[in-house]
């Protein structure tokens, strides 16, 4: 069951300029990184990261909190 509406996903897919989670989606699904937002709350530092990333280093709050989009739509 995807999860495409996770407000950190909406964040991320704008943030990459993207109207809709599904295009960015579908753009970043078979690339070899793709990009990852801080799931703490108040953090929306974004960067890319592997695709199966669930636990990357945040470079703004010092966590190990970064995900992938396609992690957080539960595509991987
Ligand atoms: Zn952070």
């Amino acid at each position: 069951m995807f999860n495409l509406s996770h407000p950190k996903l909406l964040t991320l897919a704008r943030t990459e300029g993207y109207a809709e989670v599904t295009d960015f989606l579908e753009d970043h699904a078979l690339e070899s990184v793709a990009p990852a937002i801080c799931m703490v709350p108040g953090c929306d530092h974004t960067t890319d990261l592997e695709p199966d990333q669930r636990a990357g280093f945040c470079e703004a709050c010092g966590r190990p909190s970064m995900k992938s989009g396609l992690v957080i739509a539960g595509m991987i």
